[in-house]
């Protein structure tokens, strides 16, 4: 068996083949070479690629005008897609900023929070809470809450000071001799003392993603947790923002993923599978409880950019959802989650390596352990992830290496996140493919 040299190991973008079309979940490169799309890239393409009615819709809307500037014109698609948003949110969550991406989307939730707690004149509440082993985006803002040490670390000094990492919610990898049903009480002791520790008047809102995706390889909460943090931030007035820019619009099979822990946050974000890919579109949903003060002292919430609502973009929105909803996608997602689930079963079958196989809908996470009775994560300059990622490429399917093992401290980890449109053939050719993949990676590494 030969064993790779560890430092050839990386994604080169110069190594990148040129991507030339799609179609469903087919992805073409300009050597005519096919891809099975495992992961709808970073989890964005939940109706696959080539979707000929989403296309028809946004060059309609370019025909007529691209961009209606949001602070001089409302138009159709803004008004439909809040319609649309507010219809599958459900429950209070009616007020919304469109957005181009998951960032941004988070930097307004942020904002948003910091904006209620200053109309309701009270302009100490200026710090977050938020969990290790987490990923809210590449801006400075999200950076600050991100809990996924070595992005930030280029930046620390430079970040918003004075909030706190709190444990991440993890079945797998829980606190030391705390058992499975006590883990909700357990984190949400662990969040009530950081707010009393910082000063109840002190924290705005705890930030959260209900399923963990690229720092932590799909890490759902244990059952309980989000109402038992729900319950703290209560009891503090601090406000719940759910981060659904991964997890969301459908892909844990439902359209909020935090409606599976029947909890409704303050403020929310979703992004990736809300506009599919087709344009860039994100959104910051808000609570009509966090809206009423904002309307009141500022006339609205204080945000915006260039393309705030952009008209296209809420075009391609609205074409994504209205088939989202008619061909009853995201109730596909969850009467097929646990049949992909079978089958990723059913083909890691036997490998010692798969330490946890875990998941919600169409959004499964596989983290590799070099002992699995100890956990034990294998040594992280091997890049194990990158390896399965570089290994199933190779064999044509595209899967996602998310920052599972970077320090040692978890194992290595891959996410699978299909579009919604997967058949049950589609499904089973990307467990096989992974199958075959890790195989092979765990074979570069002698393992
Ligand atoms: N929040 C979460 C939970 C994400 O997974 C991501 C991106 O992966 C972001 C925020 C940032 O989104 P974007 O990359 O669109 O800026």
């Amino acid at each position: 068996m030969t064993v790779q040299p560890k430092a050839t190991i990386s994604i080169a973008a110069s190594a990148l083949p040129k991507v030339a079309w799609g179609e469903g979940l087919s992805v073409y490169d300009t050597n005519g070479k096919r891809y099975i799309d495992g992961s709808g890239g970073p989890a964005v393409y939940c109706l696959g690629h080539g979707n000929r009615e989403v296309n028809a819709a946004i060059a309609a809307q370019l025909d007529r005008i691209a961009h209606g500037y949001r602070y001089t014109f409302t138009s159709d698609p803004l008004e439909e897609l809040t319609a649309l948003v507010a219809g599958a949110c459900g429950g209070g969550l009616t007020r919304m900023v469109f957005v181009s991406g998951g960032s941004e989307a988070v930097e307004s939730a942020l904002k948003i929070a910091l904006q209620y707690h200053a109309a309701r004149g009270d302009m100490t509440r200026r710090r977050f809470i938020s969990r290790e082993r987490s990923w809210h985006g590449n801006t400075l803002g999200a950076l600050s809450i991100s809990g996924f040490r070595e992005r930030r670390a280029p930046y620390e000094g430079a970040l918003i000071e004075g909030g706190a990492l709190i444990s991440p919610a993890n079945a797998y990898r829980p606190p030391e001799g705390v058992a499975p049903d006590a883990l909700p009480a357990w984190y949400a002791a662990e969040f009530e003392e950081t707010i009393l520790r910082i000063g109840p008047d002190a924290v705005a809102a705890f930030v959260f993603e209900p399923v963990v995706g690229a720092a932590g390889g799909v890490v759902p909460a244990p059952p309980g947790y989000a109402a038992a943090m729900r319950a703290v931030c209560d009891r503090y007035g601090v406000l719940m923002i759910a981060d659904e820019v991964m997890c969301g619009a459908g892909r844990c099979g439902t359209w909020r993923a935090l409606a599976h822990d029947g909890v409704e946050p303050d403020i929310m974000t979703v992004a990736k599978g809300l506009g599919g890919g087709f344009l860039p579109l994100g959104a910051t949903v808000y609570h009509q409880r966090v809206a009423e003060p904002i309307d009141r002292v500022y006339g609205g919430v204080l945000t915006g950019h260039t393309f705030t609502g952009h008209t296209a973009a809420c075009a391609a929105g609205v074409a994504v959802q209205t088939i989202m909803r008619r061909e009853r996608l995201v109730e596909r997602v969850h009467e097929l989650g646990p049949v992909f689930m079978n089958l990723l079963r059913r083909e890691l079958d036997g490998i010692e390596a798969v330490g946890d196989l875990r998941g919600r809908g169409f959004f499964v996470g596989v983290e590799l352990v070099a002992d699995r009775a100890l956990k034990t994560p294998f040594d992280p300059a091997e890049k194990l992830y990158i390896r399965i990622r570089n290994a199933a490429f190779e064999r044509g399917l595209i899967c996602y290496p998310s920052g599972g093992n970077v320090d040692g401290t978890a194992g290595d980890t891959v996410i699978l996140a299909p579009p919604y449109i997967a058949t049950e053939a589609e499904l089973e050719e990307i467990a096989v493919l992974f199958g075959l993949s890790l195989r092979s990676a765990l074979a570069e590494i002698g393992a």
